[in-house]
C-alpha cells in the first residue's frame, strides 16, 4: 500500500513539473520577441524630421529599404536635399552568452523633400553590455 501511494506521489510530481516547463519556455520566447534596440545618432545638426525617420528606420528590425521613393519634381530636377549621419544601433541580448549585445554602425542619408532614404552597413560586432 505504502509503495503504491509513493508511486502516485511521484507521478503527481512528474505531471506538475511537466506543466511547469511549458509556461517557462513560453516566457523565454516572449523575451526574444521584445528585443530592445537602442539608436544613437552621431550627427547633432540634422533636423527633428530626419531624426524621427532614423529612429523609425532602425528600431524596426524587419524594415527593408525597398528603394522606392515618391520623388517630387524638385528632386528630379535638382537632386535630393540630403541630410546624413552615422548611426549606431545596439540590439540587446541577441545571444544567450557574453558578449550578448550586437552593435551595428551605418551611414544613413535621407532627403528632406521626399521619401528617399538610404542606409549602408559599415560594420557590426558583439559588445559586452548586458550581463
Ligand atoms: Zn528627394
Ligand atoms: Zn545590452
Amino acid at each position: 500500500m505504502k509503495t503504491k501511494r509513493f508511486l502516485s506521489l511521484l507521478l503527481t510530481l512528474a505531471v506538475l513539473t511537466g506543466l511547469c516547463v511549458i509556461p517557462t519556455s513560453a516566457v523565454e520566447t516572449e523575451e526574444v520577441a521584445t528585443t530592445e534596440i537602442e539608436i544613437f545618432i552621431e550627427n547633432e545638426d540634422i533636423s527633428e524630421e530626419t531624426r524621427a525617420k532614423i529612429i523609425a528606420y532602425y528600431s524596426d528590425p524587419n524594415h527593408e529599404n525597398d528603394g522606392i521613393a515618391t520623388c517630387g519634381l524638385t528632386c528630379t530636377l535638382f537632386g535630393h536635399k540630403l541630410e546624413d549621419s552615422v548611426v549606431r544601433s545596439v540590439t540587446h541580448k541577441v545571444r544567450s552568452t557574453a558578449p550578448r549585445c550586437l552593435e551595428k554602425t551605418y551611414t544613413y542619408e535621407a532627403c528632406t523633400r521626399c521619401d528617399y532614404e538610404n542606409s549602408t552597413l559599415l560594420g557590426s560586432s558583439y559588445i559586452f553590455c548586458c550581463s
